[in-house]
């Protein structure tokens, strides 16, 4: 059984879905293929029709999305609404941008009229992972379905009914049969989804060893992909940080979604002078939250999406506290029933530590004192990730020297407002490739094609 919906305040399992069998997962490819048949021969206004109304419907019923999201993997009930109404952003978005971002681009050859113009490709396989249920869906289905294309989908096995709940809400948006297609699906049926001749693209976000596997099946393919993979982005704090702007950052930045996001803050490199005064205020904030029902507005500390990905993270702690690191607070699951974690700050890391090059994807922090700005870079830098990362500094020339400097996708001076409909979004190393989110995003599975106007006498 690859699906199940389980609560992780709880453990209470919600409901559990049997994987499709083969002979369906061929009938809804080929429902996808003659869709797309159809689909790519739209306006950009009918197109657009469909995902403004899937856009409303989100936004008029964000509670029910909302709650079906923190049932299914926790997120505390106002992270959650603020997703679904995130998610609906994009849909609109790129309902009104993508004719915009896809108009032919005129180029200047030496001899006659050229330009570039942009085409849907085909069916697009995507694969997405929990942590963000409905804004993951709304990065792929905003760009992609207004690019022409028609996109299957496997969610991760433990939001199933987040995965069906926005399958749906295109069909009910108008969606033609095949548009958007849920699947249910093992990891053996995705790597034949991969090699049918029908997906013409294939879009990860997960871990990197799903990104690993994946896009070595698709370039055994050669087809195109993306992957937005893991991160370890660093939180830089300068001598001339304002920690009273610094500190509430830290803790969103760590503690946002229970600390399950890619870009999270996950490495404080902060520089020796303010290092004392920052982790003292950093930890106190820590140290109060407190663990409840992620249904309950008042909680301020969530579950971790699964009782495993609470066991693997309690793994990690134990792993680099034998490794040599120090538990400044936390450490344990917090005693009570349900999927917890206290929050935790580890010191002492030393390079030969998994800690030093592990993500942590929980709610805990790995603590650093450098010597001063370059030695701050210099570790930033010393990562397997690229994902992104964050400078504080109240001297904003610096802050850009500095994000210059450090080798991410994306960094952010003075705040971390991570994501942005109209911003790109993705990393470098093993984060990944590709971008998703504005006018990037949407030409990420398009063919670009050259026209040349011009009459010439061949060459003799
Ligand atoms: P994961 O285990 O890699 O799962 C992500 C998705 O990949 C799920 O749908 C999963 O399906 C599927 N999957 C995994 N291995 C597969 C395989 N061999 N074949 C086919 N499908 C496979 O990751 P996760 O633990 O759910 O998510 C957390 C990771 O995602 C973190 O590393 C995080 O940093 C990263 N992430 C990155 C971004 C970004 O934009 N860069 C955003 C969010 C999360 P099953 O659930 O059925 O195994």
């Amino acid at each position: 059984m690859t699906y199940q919906s389980l609560n992780p305040f709880d453990g209470k399992t919600l409901q559990s879905f049997a994987d499709i069998a083969d002979a369906e997962l061929e009938t809804k490819l080929a429902t996808a293929q003659t869709c797309y048949e159809g689909w790519r021969l739209k306006s950009y206004a009918e197109r657009a029709t469909i995902l403004n109304k899937a856009a409303e419907l989100l936004h008029a019923q964000v509670d029910t999305f909302a709650h079906t999201m923190t049932l299914e993997m926790g997120k505390r009930i106002g992270e959650a609404r603020g997703e679904v109404e995130f998610s609906a952003r994009i849909l609109a978005y790129y309902a009104k941008n993508a004719e915009r971002f896809l108009a032919p681009v005129k180029l200047d050859p030496t001899v006659g009229e050229a330009h570039m113009e942009s085409s849907p490709i085909g069916v697009i396989f995507c694969v997405e992972p929990w942590n963000f249920p409905y804004y993951q869906l709304a990065r792929i289905a905003g760009p992609h379905l207004m690019a022409g294309n028609v996109l299957v989908v496997k969610h991760a096995g433990i939001v199933p009914r987040c995965a069906i709940a926005f399958e749906q809400l295109l069909i009910e948006a108008g969606a033609p049969a095949g548009l958007y297609t849920n699947l249910l699906i093992s990891h053996d049926q995705s790597n034949r989804i991969i090699d049918d001749p029908r997906v013409k693209g294939v879009a990860l976000t997960g871990s990197v060893a799903a990104g690993q596997s994946i896009a070595a099946r698709a370039g055994k393919n050669l087809k195109i992909s993306s992957m937005e993979l893991g991160g370890s982005d660093a939180f830089i704090v300068l001598d001339d940080a304002d920690l009273d702007h610094t500190i509430p950052w830290a803790v969103w930045g760590r503690m946002y979604n229970t600390g399950q996001t890619c870009c999270a803050a996950k490495r404080f490199i902060v520089v020796e002078s303010v290092a004392d005064a920052f982790l003292a205020r950093f930890q106190a904030v820590l140290s109060a939250l407190k663990a409840g029902d992620p249904l309950d507005e008042t909680t301020t500390l969530g579950p971790l999406s699964s009782e495993p990905a609470l066991v693997q993270l309690l793994g990690q702690v134990d792993a680099a506290v034998a490794a040599g690191a120090k538990v400044l607070i936390g450490g344990k699951r917090v005693d009570r029933p349900g999927s917890f974690m206290q929050p935790t700050i580890l010191t002492d890391i030393a390079p030969d530590n998994p800690a030093f090059r592990d993500e942590f994807f929980g709610p805990v922090a790995s603590f650093y004192r450098v010597k001063d700005e370059a030695a701050a870079i210099a570790l930033a830098n010393d990562s397997d990730f690229g994902l992104g990362g964050s400078v504080w500094t109240q001297d904003e020339a610096r802050g850009r020297r500095v994000a210059s400097a450090v080798e991410t996708g994306m960094m952010f001076i003075n705040n971390i407002d991570w994501t942005d409909a109209e911003l790109p979004f993705g990393g470098i190393k093993n984060s990944g490739y590709g971008r998703e989110l504005g006018d990037m995003g949407i030409q990420q599975f398009v063919n670009k094609k050259l026209v040349r106007v011009a009459k010439m006498a061949a060459p003799a």
